[in-house]
Parts: structure tokens; sequence; C-alpha cells
């Protein structure tokens, strides 16, 4: 039987032309504009709450609170941030112009690229589809969203409410799997914003490639933590309990295993253990403040790198439910099942090392990470960990939540990722800052260094242009 719906790629050829000609029709230029729907996005976090808070539950178990503070209220301070910085962002600099060109003006202004597509995972997944919308709208594009159909609730629930407070010719989201982003990524965009895994990222880069659209990548990987013992060990293990445990072990910048001494490592054992135990009871299974993991397959995967003979807190399961305790593996070694791939979940191996030489050269010959923590009070092996490892961030004595500064452009290197974003660095991955000049045609100086040449041209170029 023939059915009515066109297929796929010619679905995304006409959402995608009818976003492009809202785009080049002006009508998301205006400040006022642009305003509008950052205030009108902030209405929908704050009016439906309720609906989106639900939708994170019951994908991923995620308790209100923890909604609200990692993904609601996160996206509210940086609209609020944007709005209250977007003039001056807006505003064009003025650049200084070299004696040889002289007299002459030099600005650059920047302008909206056009239509961008945001492309979001499933474990942060309302912040990680609206943030990089947050400035894409601030710098005046038109944008196609596509949230992951992994937490197919909230990608409903958006899918609903976008369209009724922004404008919906201009923001479009389309839902779906692999086939829909596929078709969507055939379509010529002016900036591709990809959040999730590195095997995909290729996918999206190659794609990319076919239009030469740049790319934001915001990828994963192993971040590592180290730990001595300068440090108020109570106070630093209940902020990697918070970090590592919080949404289940399921974020990308969670401190993925620990690097210790095994004098440390012992010390640090019970203090995890107690700091577990006051964030999410004896029994975190029965608490609702503790997440779940997202799917079976992700259950599958994360119960395989447990090892019994070493899940010295937590290891218990409940497959049924989604539920897998706050695990720590202990000892763990380079070749453990845990320590191949980004863990991605509630299981944090420690890895005895011999001292912190042993731990930065473990952490150089490995892929650089999007966040490596350190906590230490040694000011020295800090100014080590700054001078000789390289990772997407690097952050002492806490971990997490430091993506929640929005003037510290938040991304990745190497595997990690590439672009930044959050606050005026999300504004200015959707902008193009347009170099704008202008020179008088009085005086003409620009004549000598026209034809005929001479000794002239040869003055102008030693004294103006080397020289400067
Ligand atoms: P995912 O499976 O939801 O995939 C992400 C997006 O890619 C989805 O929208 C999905 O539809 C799309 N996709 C999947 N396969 C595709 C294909 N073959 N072709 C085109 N599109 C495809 O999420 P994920 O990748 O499992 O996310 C987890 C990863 O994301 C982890 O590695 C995590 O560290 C990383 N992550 C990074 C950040 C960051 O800000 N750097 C944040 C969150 C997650």
């Amino acid at each position: 039987m023939a059915s009515d719906t066109p297929p796929i790629h010619l679905q995304a050829d006409a959402l995608v032309a009818t976003v492009r000609a809202v785009f080049d029709s002006g009508r998301t230029r205006p400040l006022a504009w642009r305003i509008a729907q950052l205030r009108a996005l902030d209405r929908m976090l704050v009016d439906e709450a309720d609906a989106i808070h639900a939708a994170l539950l019951a994908d991923l178990g995620k308790c209100a609170i923890e909604s609200r503070l990692t993904e609601t209220a996160f996206l509210r301070a940086e609209i609020a941030h944007t709005l209250k910085h977007l003039r001056r962002w807006l505003r064009p600099q003025r650049i200084a112009i070299p004696l040889s060109l002289q007299p002459a003006r030099g600005r650059l202004v920047p302008e909206p690229l056009g239509v961008a597509l945001v492309i979001a995972p499933w474990n942060y997944p309302v912040q990680l589809l609206l943030a990089p919308l947050i400035g894409a709208l601030a710098a005046g594009n038109a944008a196609v969203l596509k949230p992951s159909e992994v937490s197919p609730n909230v990608a409903a629930t958006l899918a609903r409410l976008i369209p009724r407070y922004l404008d919906n010719e201009a923001v479009a989201v389309v839902e779906g799997g692999v086939a829909e982003t596929t078709a969507l990524l055939r379509e010529q965009f002016d900036h591709i914003f990809y959040t999730g895994n590195s095997a995909v990222a290729r996918v999206v880069m190659t794609a990319a490639a076919q239009h030469l659209t740049p790319v934001t990548l915001e990828l994963g990987g192993k971040s590592p933590l180290w730990i001595d013992d300068s440090v108020d060990m109570e106070a630093a293990a209940r902020r990697i309990a918070w970090a590592k445990f919080l949404n289940a072990g399921q974020t990308c910048v969670a401190p993925d295993y620990v690097l210790a001494t095994p004098a440390v490592a012992e010390k640090l054992i019970p203090q995890l253990r107690a700091a577990i135990r006051e964030l999410y009871g004896n029994d975190p299974q029965a608490n609702p403040v503790y997440g779940r993991i997202i799917n079976d397959r992700h259950v599958e995967r994360l119960l395989a790198q447990i090892d019994p003979a070493r899940s010295v807190i937590g290891g218990e399961h409940d497959a049924g439910e989604r539920y897998i305790a706050p695990t720590v593996l202990h000892p763990a070694t380079a070749g453990d099942a845990s320590m191949q791939d980004e863990i991605f979940g509630p299981i944090l191996p420690i890895v005895p090392v011999a001292d912190a030489n042993a731990a930065i050269a473990f952490i150089r010959v490995r892929p650089k990470p999007l966040a490596l923590y350190a906590f230490t009070s040694d000011r020295s092996l800090r100014q080590r960990f700054v001078d000789e490892t390289s990772s997407g961030a690097l952050v002492f004595d806490f971990a997490v939540a430091h993506l929640t500064a929005p003037e510290m452009p938040f991304g990745g290197i190497g595997n990690s990722g590439m672009g930044a974003y959050h606050g005026e660095a999300s504004f200015r991955i959707f902008s193009h800052f347009k170099p704008v000049m202008s020179k008088p045609l009085k005086p003409d100086t620009l004549r000598l260094i026209f034809p005929p040449y001479g000794k002239t041209v040869e003055r102008v170029i030693d004294w103006l242009l080397v020289r400067g």
C-alpha cells in the first residue's frame, strides 16, 4: 500500500529548506528576536518544569531536584548570563590597523552563521540539546534540533514543547534515530554541533566534510582523578562520590577512575564508603535520589566490568530495575575490563600507582581526557599537572561542577572533542566575526606600493611593512 508520507530524506530536505528560508528572510537577525526566543525558552523551562522533570525521571530515574540542578536550572543560568551580556558580545570590536594601511578603520562584526544542526545524546538530554541552542539563538541563527532517541520520553516532550514556545519555523525538532540523523546529515548546514561518542563523531565529521561545514564535537573518554594524602580525605571523598555517582555515573566529565598510591587508596576506600552512605543511604536502590541506567544494553555492558572479587564497595545490581549500586573496584589494573573504554556508569576503579610521577606518566600515554582532576595541596605538583598534562579541563580539588562556570569554555581536546562552549564561547561558535575595513580614497597612500616599482616601494616595504 502506498503511503502518503514522503521518504525520510525528502522530509529532511523540505524541513531544512523551510528553516533556511526563515534565516534567509532575515527574521532571526534582530536583537529583539534573539531576546524574545531566549526569554521564551526560559519560560518553557519554568512553566513546563514538571513535564520535563517527569520525562527525565522516566528515562533516567532522575529525581526532580537533580533534574533541576543539572538540566533546567543549569539552562536558566546560561540564558540569564547570555541575556545579561549579549549586547556587549554583539558590539563590533575595533581592531588596530598598521601604519602601512593608515589612514583606515577596521572592526570585527559578529554575524550569524545560518542554520545550525544540534545533535544531542541521552545522558543530560535536555541540557545537551538546549545549551548549544542558547548560543545559536543568541548569535541569530535558525536551528534544527535532534534529541537522542535513547531517552525517548525527553525527546517526545521536547518535540512537543519547543514549537509551542519558540519560533517554530526557525527552530525545528526532529525526533528519530540513526535513519533520521543520517538523512539530516546529508543536508547542508552552516554549523553542526554534536555531543556523544567518538564513533558517531566520525560519521558526523565525514558528513560535514561533504559540505565543508564546520563542526563542534563534544565527546567523552576516560577522565582520570589523582588524589594524594595532602588533602582532607573525608571532604575529598564526598566530592568524588557526588561527582561519580551523580546521574548513576552517566556523566561525560565524571571521574572515570582514580590513581593513587596503595597507602592513599587504603585511606580513601572507607571514606568513599561513608560518603556514599551519606549521599544515598544504606540502600541506594530504595533512595529516589539515586538514578538508573538508561537501558538494558548499557546495564549489560556495565555489569561485564564489575569483577566481584575486587568490588570493595557496592557491586549489587537489579537488572530488571536497571539499577547498579555505587561500586568501587580495588585494586584495578590497566588491563581490566573497566579500564578499556569510558565507563559511563556507577563504577569507580582505583588503580594503585607508585607515586605522582607514575600517575602523570599513566595519563600522558592515554588519549587526552575531557577532564582531569587532581586532589592535592602540593603546589609544585599542581603546577606539574598544568605543565605536563593535556586535557579539556584541569580541575583541582573538585569535579564535574566546573562546567557550570559560564565563562570557562567547556570542551575536549584530541579524542575528547573539538571546540568549546558555554557563555560567550557558545555565542562565538555560532558567529562569524567578519572583519570590516574601510580606507578613504584620499590621501592615496596605497599608490606608494603600486607599480611602476622603484626605490620608494622598497623603502615602503622595509620601513612600513616589515618594521611597522
Ligand atoms: P547517543 O547514542 O544518544 O548518540 C548521540 C546522538 O547521535 C543521538 O542523537 C543519536 O541519534 C545520534 N546517532 C547515533 N548513531 C548515529 C549514526 N550512526 N549516525 C548519525 N547519528 C547517530 O549518545 P552516546 O553517544 O551514547 O552518548 C554518550 C557519549 O557522549 C559518551 O561518550 C559521553 O562521554 C559523551 N558525552 C559528551 C559530553 C560532552 O559535553 N563532551 C556530554 C555528554 C555525553
